[in-house]
């Protein structure tokens, strides 16, 4: 998630300005810190989704029959 030291706190990217830069202090934000998977959705995570659905499914299922 993109950081700015200036103001010590994290910003969404939609947050930013359009050139990537602190809305607050207008320094360019350090968005290293996004590299370590942030985009990504981890891989367990996409199966617990489906198995939520799963059984989500499968209780309305039960409602009406
Ligand atoms: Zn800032």
């Amino acid at each position: 998630m993109p950081w700015c030291e200036e103001c010590a706190r994290y910003f969404t990217p939609t947050a930013m300005t359009a050139d990537g830069k602190c809305p607050s202090c207008g320094r360019p934000i350090d968005d290293a810190t996004g590299l370590s998977g942030d985009e990504e959705t981890p891989w367990h995570f996409k199966l617990l989704n489906v198995a939520l659905v799963a059984y989500l499914s499968w209780r309305i299922i039960v409602l009406f029959v």
